[in-house]
């Protein structure tokens, strides 16, 4: 009896016998999982007709059969064998024998037909292919890319090129689904009119594709062919007459020159995306073993960020900010400083993205605000503190609490702190951020708008932000007093803030002449080299009293 039961257990057919009185007799796993029969419908002497209404509820029976149950009951009860399909609502095929035994009971086989009505190759290119696209999905693209690595070893040259759609989500998330499966479809098809027919041509992943080169192409050959994905690529898709733009960034690798086996080739390819893609997308980027080192020196550097501050790694420096009329100190701006164990002072546009990457941008945020509220009560009181402020505190902090902390711990009253933002902290639009800007300038504190002209520079957040003073980024400082161009936005800028009653300062001062063109200009405060650069916390107070005698007297 064992060895029947272990041989009906391993049947690939699904199996099940009443008796004359419909009640189970036996079944076995398949059947079970065939038709999604629970544990408890399942015993010797059960009501076979307990299942099949079971069956008509978790629609595993055939959709358009309303006597099913009785049909199956009373099946066969007469002549000897039958055979009858049944169709599933989920779409599956199942052909069943019904025998009668020889008490009068019915056993039944259940078997699958959905892939026996596809040809032998049909099922080899569903296996293959990307249900959507037709595309070759990602698993066979690997094993097609290795076979041609193989064939190609020592022979030639195979150009690899991985592509990923740009603000593909957002057109998914604003049109819907259809929509982005139309445009995924699209793309296919423009991805198929780009290459030759026997050329590699994959999905990969949502948004993500794949192409292979067969032949053996020259770098300027590769290079002209991927500008051209991106530009077909980006030019607009059309759903149901609405037109959708999304744009389209291209890694390109080359075996056996980057990489001359799979993994490697594919990776190497994804750096190079990685890099067109973060450096404003919508372009293509060849793979260079600089990309690679650089990838590696970034992960390196976030291993080791990670207990930069426990470890007291992290500095405030000081950078003095100078009244241009008075040539006198009145403000100081923090400026954060890593100071690694092997490679010295890291600069904070390098760790800074890094720190906003980890999620460690708001908790260092705020130890900056209570060291600078600190430090600055070491100064005389005319003299104020910067303090930059990264997006990340306003979203993940609460940035209100944390100054009226780091006031009250150190005692420093709000009127001597200010906030530096950037321009896209600002285009936000977050009720968040104008809640929290309200907040501080109840406390007294005042916001400025950093390293302006950089960004967007739309000017419509100045009326809806109270900002009360304009920090002209170092780059157009930079080239003063030869651009006119630097020079009439320094003029605009100044007048513009004038206008509506805010501050100007231009940062990055490092000559005398520019020194001479923004005071001409009216720039109300100026910071650069010129007068300092930024120094420790413990020289911070010296500074002030030593600049101050310096300038007014040289004045
Ligand atoms: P920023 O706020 O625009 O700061 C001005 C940068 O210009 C500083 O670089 C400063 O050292 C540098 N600088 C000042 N005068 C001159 C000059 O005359 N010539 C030149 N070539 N450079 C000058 P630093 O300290 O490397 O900081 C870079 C950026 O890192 C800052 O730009 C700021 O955006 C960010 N940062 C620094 N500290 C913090 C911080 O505590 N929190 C946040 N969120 N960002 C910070
Ligand atoms: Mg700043
Ligand atoms: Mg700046």
């Amino acid at each position: 009896a064992d060895r029947f039961h272990s041989a009906i257990e391993h049947m690939a057919q699904g199996l099940c016998m009443i008796n004359k009185d419909h009640c189970l007799i036996t079944w076995n796993r398949k059947f079970a999982e065939m038709y999604d029969i629970p544990d408890e419908l399942l015993r010797e002497g059960a009501p076979y007709r307990a299942i099949l209404e079971h069956r008509i509820e978790m629609a595993s029976a055939p959709g358009n059969q309303p006597d099913f149950i009785d049909r199956e009951l009373g099946k066969k009860t007469s002549s000897n064998d039958d055979n009858d399909i049944h169709e599933l609502p989920d779409g599956r095929h199942i052909s069943i024998s019904y025998e009668t035994t020889p008490e009068g009971g019915i056993l039944s086989t259940h078997k699958y037909i959905t892939q026996r009505r596809l040809s032998d190759q049909e099922i080899i290119h569903l296996a293959h292919h990307d249900g959507l696209t037709d595309l070759l999905n990602r698993r066979s693209f690997v094993s097609y890319l290795g076979d041609e690595l193989e064939r190609k070893r020592s022979v030639g040259e195979l150009t690899l090129m991985t592509i990923d759609l740009d603000g593909f989500k957002l057109a998914n998330d604003k049109f819907g689904h259809a929509a982005g499966d139309a445009v995924l479809q699209e793309v296919a098809a423009r991805l198929r009119a780009c290459t030759r027919r026997d050329d590699l041509v994959a999905r990969v992943g949502g948004d993500e594709f794949a192409i292979v080169l067969k032949d053996a192409t020259d770098q300027k050959d590769s290079a002209s062919f991927a500008a051209r994905l991106v530009d077909e690529l980006s030019k607009p898709y059309d759903f149901e007459g609405q037109p959708i733009e999304i744009g389209a960034s291209v890694g390109v690798a080359t075996s056996p020159h980057d990489a001359d086996e799979v993994g490697a080739l594919l990776k190497t390819a994804d750096i190079a995306l990685y890099e067109a893609k973060n450096d404003q997308g919508n372009q293509y980027r060849k793979f260079s073993k600089e990309m690679r080192d650089k990838i590696v020196d970034r992960r390196q550097l976030e291993d080791s960020f990670v207990h930069a501050l426990e470890q007291d790694q992290l500095e405030v420096y000081y950078q003095p900010l100078i009244c241009a009329r008075s040539n006198l100190v009145t403000g100081m701006e923090a400026l954060l400083r890593w100071q690694h164990p092997q490679r010295g002072m890291i600069s904070p546009t390098l760790f800074v993205p890094i720190a906003e990457d980890l999620g460690l941008m708001g908790k260092i945020g705020t130890w900056v605000l209570e060291q600078a509220c600190h430090d600055a009560m070491q100064w005389p009181s005319p003299v104020r503190v910067a303090v930059n402020v990264s997006a990340a505190q306003f979203h993940t902090r609460n940035l209100e609490l944390d100054i009226e902390l780091a006031l009250d711990k150190s005692g420093l009253s709000g009127e001597r702190l200010e906030l530096e933002i950037t321009e896209s902290v600002l285009l936000d639009d977050d009720d968040k951020v104008l809640r929290a800007i309200d907040c501080v300038q109840d406390l007294g504190v005042s916001v400025a708008i950093d390293d302006f002209g950089t960004g967007f520079s739309s000017l419509s957040y100045l009326h809806k932000y109270p900002i009360d003073k304009i920090k002209i980024d170092r780059s157009f400082v930079a080239k003063l007093p030869k651009s006119n161009h630097s020079l009439s936005i320094v003029r605009t800028v100044v007048s513009l803030a004038r206008s509506i009653g805010m501050a100007t300062t231009a940062e990055g001062i490092e000559t005398r002449e520019q020194h001479a063109v923004l005071r001409e200009e009216g720039c109300e405060q100026l910071q650069g080299y010129l007068f300092s650069k930024p120094v420790p916390a413990k020289k911070a107070a010296e500074l002030i009293r030593s600049l101050n005698l310096q300038l007014t007297t040289a004045a």
